[in-house]
């Protein structure tokens, strides 16, 4: 299978925004330059006594409409330069949304299920020294991606707490609710993951009741994604995760609880199938929920979904995402569809600058606000301009930081 490097995409995406937008060699320079790099050595103290090094990256891509954010992935894959490509969707998610912020990724090249709970701990606290003269509330906010989660977050707090002597609850978001997490965080990606859904199937005038869906990826996305697509009235008819997938199951809420109990999808009486199968399946819509180059130029032939709504970062390759336009497919990009968690990160960033915490409904409304200003903004410059939701999503983000690059000017 031909695999995509993920900074190749999200260069050459870079470089049709600015095509799109006419904008000069020297935005082209300034934008497709990542601001800061840090790589770090982190070692462990294993619970045996043996010690391990790891390497462990934090890109900040950009600062200009603001303090950097994005979240800490661990994976035993992660480089360099995915974490700049991934550093790099941050920034124009951020201003596709019109949050306030620059973006950033970072993480350790890991394998978080080899690591026992305070292995895990201490790996955390010390990746969370070595960048912390970069990070902060006001510079670089990082956040829960694959591999880390609330856990992981409270232990960053924690360590940059302890350093700066008082409690800093805005240095990361994704945290427990106990320590100034926002109501509704857990599952904004996945709640907007099925807004994005049932948008792009109104604007296919596809019925949004009974309409099937097809899910790679049973984590925090693909979870709760699932859960609120069956809320709207949405059939989720398949789901994977890295050991491939089900077909079959009652309702996502009694193949949850099965794989609560036994960590596994074989539900009672379902069907297994592989995650190759899953993005062939004969449903309305396809969400590629777990990593990047799911749909390539090998697989994107056999989508048969009418819409595909990219829950993962980076899913869909340059190549695969012309076929997809060219049978007609919609796709919803990654950094539309998945900016639900960024943006409730936003809310739980400004309830712990103010310590004033808002209520469930609060936090879901001005989700759904702020996701549809941003849909209904890519479904217009779509129509208007003539372009892919993609390339619609990307002029807006990419055309909202050069402005602001223009506005602040090159110091000195
Ligand atoms: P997660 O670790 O909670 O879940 C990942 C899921 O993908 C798991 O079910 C895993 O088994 C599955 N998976 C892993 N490798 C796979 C493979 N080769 N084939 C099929 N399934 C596989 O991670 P997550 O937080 O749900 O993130 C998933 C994607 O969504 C990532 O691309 C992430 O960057 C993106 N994302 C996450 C958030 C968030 O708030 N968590 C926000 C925006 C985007």
């Amino acid at each position: 299978m031909t695999k995509e490097s993920p900074l190749t995409t999200a260069l050459s995406q870079l470089q049709g925004a600015v095509d799109h937008l006419g904008l000069s060699e020297n935005e082209w320079h300034t934008l497709s330059t990542p601001r800061r790099i840090l790589q770090v050595a982190v070692p462990l103290r294993r619970d045996n006594g043996d010690v391990e090094m790891y390497k462990g990256y934090r890109v900040q891509y950009s600062t200009t409409r603001g303090p950097s954010k994005g979240g800490i992935r661990y994976h035993p894959d992660i480089d360099l330069d995915e974490t700049i490509a991934l550093a790099m969707l941050m920034t124009w998610k951020c201003a596709l949304t019109n949050l306030p912020y620059g973006g950033a990724k970072g993480g350790i090249a890991v394998d978080p299920a080899t690591l026992s709970a305070s292995e895990n701990e201490r790996l955390t606290r010390r990746y969370t020294s070595e960048i912390l003269p970069i990070i902060g509330p006001e510079r670089d906010i990082p956040a829960p991606d694959v591999g880390t989660d609330g856990q992981n977050m409270a232990w960053m707090m924690d360590t940059y707490s302890v350093n700066a002597g008082f409690s800093v609850p805005g240095v990361v978001t994704g945290k427990p609710i106990v320590l100034g997490g926002s109501l509704g965080r857990i599952s904004a990606t996945g709640d907007g993951v099925a807004i994005a859904t049932r948008e792009a199937l109104r604007s296919k005038g596809i019925d949004i009741e009974g309409a099937t869906v097809a899910i790679q990826g049973f984590g925090k996305v693909g979870y709760w994604a699932a859960i609120a697509l069956e809320a709207m009235g949405m059939k989720v008819v398949a789901v994977s995760d890295v050991n491939g997938g089900v077909t079959g199951f009652p309702s996502v809420d009694a193949l949850y609880q099965h794989f609560q109990a036994n960590k596994d999808l074989n539900f009672p009486g379902s069907e297994r199938i592989t995650n190759q199968e899953l993005l062939q399946l004969d449903v309305d819509v396809l969400i590629p929920a777990a990593l990047a180059d799911a749909i390539t130029e090998d697989t994107a032939g056999g989508v048969r979904a009418k819409i595909v709504v990219e829950g993962a970062n980076g899913p869909t390759t340059p190549q695969g995402d012309l076929i997809l336009a060219n049978n007609g497919v919609l796709v919803v990009p990654d950094i539309l569809a998945n900016s639900g968690g960024v943006i409730v990160s936003y809310f739980e960033w400004v309830q712990d600058k103010q310590n004033y915490f808002w209520s469930a409904q609060e936090v879901k409304e001005n989700l759904s606000s702020i996701m549809l200003k941003a849909l209904a903004d890519v479904e217009e410059t779509s129509t208007n301009r003539g372009v892919t939701w993609r390339e619609a999503a990307l002029m807006i983000g990419v055309g909202r930081v050069a402005e602001a690059h223009r506005l602040r000017g090159l110091y000195p």
